[in-house]
């Protein structure tokens, strides 16, 4: 006899045909139905995995990536313009390199946009050449994007509620 209060639960499988008699238990089955019990979860386990990486979520949606291809197209058309070849900031002769959103692409401009079926995104009729300093000083500086984000609804220079 060994000190060991670890005794084997013995007993009737739950897998076995009904009325078979008692075997050592693991999981309330016996020594052969606990493999094919184990087999099936880390099966199922194999799959749930297989089926993850085959199926990532897509992180920018179809509409979003073609509007991507069509702006990347539009933006070197745009600045291969000879009109478009310096930044449009006065007194800036500097070459643009970049596209800046005239209008914005948020709050009130983009719910107009929603309503007349525009894009801000990729209606050209909103961009303007500008030169890579100037385009992270008009995110930065909100006079200087006052002056020159103007508003094409009213006319007027844009309103920023603070
Ligand atoms: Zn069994
Ligand atoms: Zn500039």
């Amino acid at each position: 006899m060994t000190n060991s209060t670890i005794k084997p639960k013995i007993g009737e499988c739950c897998d076995c045909p009904a009325g078979s008699k008692p075997q050592y238990l693991t999981a309330k089955r016996c020594a052969f139905h606990y493999k094919v019990y184990r087999n099936k979860i880390s099966t199922l386990k194999t799959k749930d995995k297989a089926e993850k990486v085959r199926k990532p979520i897509p992180r920018v949606s179809k509409k979003r990536q073609k509007e991507s291809r069509q702006y990347t197209i539009k933006r070197l058309q745009f600045l291969a313009q000879p009109g478009n070849q310096r930044c449009f900031i006065e007194g800036c002769n500097n070459r643009a390199d970049t596209v800046e959103h005239s209008m914005g692409r948020r709050g009130f401009a983009d719910q107009w946009a929603r309503d007349n079926n525009i894009s801000l995104y990729l209606d050209v009729r909103f961009w303007r050449p500008c030169c890579n300093f100037h385009n992270l000083e008009l995110e930065r500086d909100s006079e200087l994007s006052e002056k020159y984000q103007l508003s094409k609804i009213s006319g007027k220079q844009k309103i920023i509620k603070r």
